[in-house]
């Protein structure tokens, strides 16, 4: 890989350099130097425990600082970094610094025993082989234990290359993480594939938080996977909770976990740490103004 971004980057440089009139940039080296240059940061989105009514963690979500364009949401870039095979740095980017900030939290956290911090991966990450030891690596260089990262992964890249990702799975379940669905019921599901990967969570996707308590079906099916879930004993997490409503019908289903605007947008890390060292009543309150977004 490093050939391959050596390339990259070079075609990059060249077209900055002494060119009278410079083409625009190719977006994939673009990308290769952006990682060079350290725009990329990593922002974090608290769980919320809604039995308990604090943060327990967070999820890692990138973020691009362009220098002219400013920030980047991660849908423009990460099907280029897919493509290029750049993901496979970017990844590793994230789950390290994700590892290296859920290590702090657990140190400061005053109930750290349930604290977890979760990270996407992307289709080529879940079938390429060396993404076993990365995943190890990062665990090993921060010191975090296994089972307080969860990888996320939507039904679409589970169901793309169906045998690499098992192996892959069973590899990473053996290492000791969890494993999530992202989004889940909006991909190209079969319900089979709930027995045949080793998971342990379900991200139940905004599309049905969106319309709980307006449109039936958003109901039924939001039920249905809060209860297929306990039936698997796997977890479940409500992405996108935006209104009070939809928090009090979630914690009503049952619902394990929530993320969303009502409790907060993505943070930097220092404020998850201050959330999660915080007690439950004050931190419930303090999810919903502290930090600023990123
Ligand atoms: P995702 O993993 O499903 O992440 C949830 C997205 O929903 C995030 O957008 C988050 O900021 C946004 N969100 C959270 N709460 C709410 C809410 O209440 N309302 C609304 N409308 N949105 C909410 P973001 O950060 O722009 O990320 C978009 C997608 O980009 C992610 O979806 C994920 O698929 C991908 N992504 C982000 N970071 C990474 C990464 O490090 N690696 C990979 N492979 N993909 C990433
Ligand atoms: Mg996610
Ligand atoms: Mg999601
Ligand atoms: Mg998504």
């Amino acid at each position: 890989t490093a050939k391959r971004n050596g390339r990259q980057r070079s075609v990059f440089y060249e077209a900055g350099l002494g060119d009278a009139t410079p083409e625009k940039p190719d977006p994939a080296a673009e990308l290769a130097a952006a990682l060079d240059r350290g725009e990329f940061t990593v922002a974090y989105q608290p769980l919320v425990d809604l039995r308990a009514g604090r943060t327990i963690g967070a999820e890692a979500l990138i973020r691009w600082q362009h220098p002219v364009d400013g920030n980047r949401p991660p849908d423009t870039f990460i099907p280029l970094a897919e493509e290029t095979g750049l993901i496979m740095e970017i990844g590793e980017f994230v789950l390290r610094d994700a590892c290296r900030q859920a290590v702090r939290w657990v140190q400061s956290s005053s109930s750290p025993a349930d604290l977890l911090v979760t990270v996407n991966l992307s289709a080529r990450q879940v079938t390429d082989p060396t993404t076993v030891e990365t995943v190890q690596a990062a665990l090993a260089d921060t010191g975090l234990e296994p089972h307080r990262l969860t990888l996320e992964i939507t039904e679409t890249v589970l169901m793309q290359d169906r045998d690499a990702a098992a192996a892959n799975l069973d590899r990473l379940k053996a290492v000791g993480v969890r494993i999530a669905i992202d989004d889940f019921g909006t991909g190209y599901s079969s319900l089979a594939y709930l027995s045949r990967f080793p998971l342990d969570m379900l991200k139940v996707a905004r599309e049905f938080v969106d319309g709980l308590g307006r449109d039936d079906n958003a109901d039924v099916v939001t039920r249905a996977i809060v209860e297929l879930a306990r039936a698997l004993g796997l977890r479940t997490v409500a992405e996108g909770v935006e209104t009070d409503e939809q928090h009090r019908q979630l914690a009503e289903l049952g619902c394990d976990f929530a993320q969303g605007y009502l409790f907060s947008r993505p943070v930097d890390a220092e404020t998850i740490m201050a959330l999660v060292a915080g007690e439950s009543a004050e931190t419930h309150a303090a999810t919903r103004v502290a930090g600023s977004p990123v």
